[in-house]
This record gives structure tokens, sequence and C-alpha cells, in this order.
């Protein structure tokens, strides 16, 4: 399998798969038995080609494939480390991060 792609955010390893709806979809590289949501499968396209490709579960249907040994896989958007640390910081806070980080300016630049 040379599939192995990297996160353009967060440069975490991940994999890219299709849905049956033919999108694409970004899954972490690594299985996650816990928090996955897809199952890879094999399956033959109409066109008779086999292909592999993600398909989502439901909660019932994750217990189900941990039970039979599948490996579940999470959407890389929901582990993607940059998205979760893309939420909007709070304006006291980013105030706050600004002063220590002149502070820290202040510092280096000479008040030693
Ligand atoms: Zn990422």
């Amino acid at each position: 399998m040379s599939d192995q792609a990297f996160c353009k955010m967060c440069s975490q390893p991940i994999r890219f798969e299709f849905t049956r709806s033919g999108k694409q979809i970004a899954l972490d590289y690594s299985s996650d038995q816990d928090h996955g949501t897809f199952v890879l499968n094999v399956e033959r396209s109409p066109q008779g080609e086999y292909r592999r490709i993600a398909i989502a579960l439901s909660k019932a249907e994750r217990v189900q494939a941990v039970e039979e040994g599948e490996l579940l896989f999470l959407a890389h958007r929901l582990s993607c480390a940059n998205e979760r640390e893309g939420t909007p910081i709070p304006p006291d806070l980013r105030e706050k991060a600004q002063s220590v980080i002149s502070d820290a300016k202040g510092f280096w630049n000479g008040n030693r």
C-alpha cells in the first residue's frame, strides 16, 4: 500500500479513500478502534473493477465490526490538530497571550 499521504494542515499521516458515492475522504492513516467510524472494504464496482471504499458505520455496526476484528478509521478532520487549534481564541485570552509575547521580547531584547 503506497497511498499514505500527509495532511497539509497538521502534517499527520492520512489516507485518501473513496466513499460509495464517489467522494474522497481523508482518514487517519492508522486505525482507531475507539473513535473510528469508517471501515475500509473492497467492493466490485458496476464496471467490474475492485476498489477499496470507506464505509461510514452506525454505532451498532461499529460494535459488530470491532467484534469481527475489522479496523475502524477516523475521519481526519475530526482529529486534525490544526483544525482543532483553529477555533477562535476569545479576545481577552488573545490579549493576554500577546502581552506575554511582548514581555518575552523585551526580555530577549536586552533588559537582562
Ligand atoms: Zn490535519
